[in-house]
């Protein structure tokens, strides 16, 4: 089976090894410190990890951090937190892009050295207007033939400070008339005076990411370097640069489509925008796909590894609907977690014919689909609460639940029969009254009769009351992510009801990241910020239902 299900990037690593294009494997994750990651990173995360497990080769963690002006340590702390989490391990090679600025300067002057590269006074407006464009040729920078002594000067004095930002840049010497405009001379330096997050103010000049990749992939040895298909008509600069810099073994880029999920924020930059505007409470809000977000929520590397490999690699950008993700955490929370009791929006059930101020102590299996894990003593009494939505004055038809007359069961209690209920003017039930069958306790009545439905409930006096978060989509789905007008976010300003619950006295020693199905509502996680001993906040994951099928 997995012979046949090989992805197009193992196909050209078969081929690379087959014809000793290299003999190893050696992949590497290079994320640009300037946010959190989120799941599109994910994918690349577990793709570059897991290509490097499977060859048996190795995999570097590698901070692109060659531009000063948005990247920060913060950030590159929840990066290695959340890789770590996701269970790629790059054991010591964890590397930095700016511990290379030495050797991209001793290549810069290496190009200048061979004829191919020169530094130009053009403006940056100059040189966009000097580039041409798709269907007409560009025009040559007036400084394109500077010699290469005086090349070497300049770029010095660039390295030096004697120029202000925008005032010299450093080009590589191509093809003003190439049909790919990366060829068009490109820019490879420039200077910006700058505090960098790890070299401080050693340098004022900064290589440009399409120089500077190859290089950093070629110092360590990286062989198949994956990045996205955006990139893909930056692939002759890539190959321009290991080529000109003669490195013996060099790295081959591939490019997969993005990550992109319907309807919902995975740009860094949007996610960036929405903590920034104090739409969402930081960058673990759990309703982002950011990594940590996801985390927050309840989601489990595991099932973030289901849904990437679910989502397979493709040359072909699509889009994913969020009910696969979710599919794959129920898929893998259903055995794994315990089905407990709580209501969400509570009504008293009070049992007319059960002893005043007796309790007892039920037995409920912890998973009914996995005996591994157990069971639990579950408090019973003369009260209850049920969910408002298990009881109605006037049923439609089928309904399957309590209404007067009826006998339903208490799951893993007593079958009860419906006989009153109290309500308000305006038809707001406040009680339900009902009498139970001692003879049916467990589920089961020994005459053999059915009841059609089975509800869920809590003891009164012992269930303890917590907050309840159930989270929807930030975006509004009607209007679609972004504003057609203005290209902002369209939100849902309806994206989270906080609710108080009633829950089994068990629950409430849940600790942050705990996670269960609560029965009927879905799976819920200890909120890791704001549960406190003895006071967990859950989030709800996800609902138990859905219309995704494999
Ligand atoms: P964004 O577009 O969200 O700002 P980015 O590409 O700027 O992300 P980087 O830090 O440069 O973020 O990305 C590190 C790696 O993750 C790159 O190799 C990039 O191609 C990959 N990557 C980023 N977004 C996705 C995605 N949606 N799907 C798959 N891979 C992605
Ligand atoms: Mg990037
Ligand atoms: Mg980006």
């Amino acid at each position: 089976n997995e012979t046949i299900s090989k992805n197009f990037i193992e196909n050209i690593i078969d081929k690379d090894l087959a014809e000793g294009v290299y003999d190893t494997v050696h992949t590497r994750f290079p994320p640009e410190p300037n946010g959190y990651l989120h799941i599109g990173h994910a994918k690349s995360i577990l793709l570059n990890y897991g290509l490097a497990k499977e060859y048996n080769g190795k995999f570097n963690m590698r901070f692109d951090d060659t531009n000063p002006t948005k990247e920060k340590s913060e950030f590159v702390d929840s990066i290695k937190e959340d890789i770590h989490w996701l269970g790629a391990d790059w054991e010591d090679r964890l590397f930095f892009a700016s511990d290379y600025f030495p050797q991209m300067y001793e290549a810069a002057v290496k190009l200048i050295k061979k004829g191919k590269a020169y530094v130009c006074d053009l403006t940056a407006e100059q040189i966009r207007e000097y580039r041409g464009t798709l269907t007409e040729p560009g025009k040559e920078s007036p400084y394109r033939n500077r010699s290469v002594e005086e090349n070497l000067n300049l770029f010095e004095e660039m390295k030096e400070g004697k120029y202000g930002d925008g005032e010299k840049v450093l080009r590589a010497k191509i093809d003003m008339a190439s049909p790919n405009m990366n060829m068009r001379d490109p820019v490879i330096y420039r200077v910006a005076h700058r505090t960098h997050h790890r070299t401080g103010d050693t340098w004022c000049i900064y290589p440009m990411y399409d120089f500077a990749h190859p290089i950093e992939d070629a110092i360590e040895g990286i062989t198949h370097s994956i990045c996205t298909l955006e990139f893909e008509d930056h692939r002759p600069l890539y190959n321009w640069v290991v080529e000109e810099l003669e490195y013996p073994h060099p790295p081959k880029q591939i490019e997969f489509a993005k990550l992109y999920l319907t309807n919902v924020v995975t740009g860094k930059r949007y996610i960036k925008k929405l903590v920034e505007d104090g739409i969402v409470d930081g960058w673990d809000d759990p309703h982002l796909v950011s990594i940590a977000g996801l985390r927050r929520r309840g989601y489990t590397p595991e099932s973030i590894k289901k849904f990437v490999e679910l989502c397979g690699v493709s040359k072909a950008d699509s889009s994913v609907d969020y009910a696969a993700l979710e599919y794959c955490i129920r898929e893998d929370l259903k055995l794994k977690r315990p089905r407990m009791m709580a209501v969400l929006d509570p009504i008293k059930l009070v049992i007319d014919n059960y002893p005043e101020d007796q309790i007892e102590y039920l037995d409920a299996p912890n998973n009914m689909e996995n005996e591994a894990l157990g069971n639990r003593k579950i408090p019973f009494g003369k009260e209850l609460y049920i969910e408002r939505e298990d009881f109605m004055i006037e049923p439609p038809k089928k309904y399957k639940r309590l209404f007067l007359g009826t006998e339903v069961r208490l799951m893993n209690a007593y079958f009860v029969t419906c006989t009153g209920f109290e309500a308000d003017d305006d038809g707001t039930v406040r009680v339900v009254h009902c009498t139970y069958d001692p003879a049916t306790k467990g589920g089961n009545a020994p005459d053999g009769r059915k009841v059609k439905g089975t509800i869920h409930w809590v003891e009164a006096t012992h269930a303890g009351k917590v907050q309840v978060r159930l989270y929807e989509n930030i975006v509004d789905e009607e209007k679609g992510v972004y504003n057609k007008e203005d290209g902002s976010l369209n939100l849902n300003p309806n994206s989270l009801v906080k609710a108080e619950a009633y829950v089994e006295p068990a629950l409430l020693e849940a600790k942050g990241y705990d996670s269960y199905q609560f029965v009927r509502n879905g799976f819920f996680c200890a909120d890791i910020h704001d549960s406190k001993e003895g006071q967990p906040v859950f989030n709800r994951i996800v609902s138990l239902k859905s219309s995704f099928k494999l």
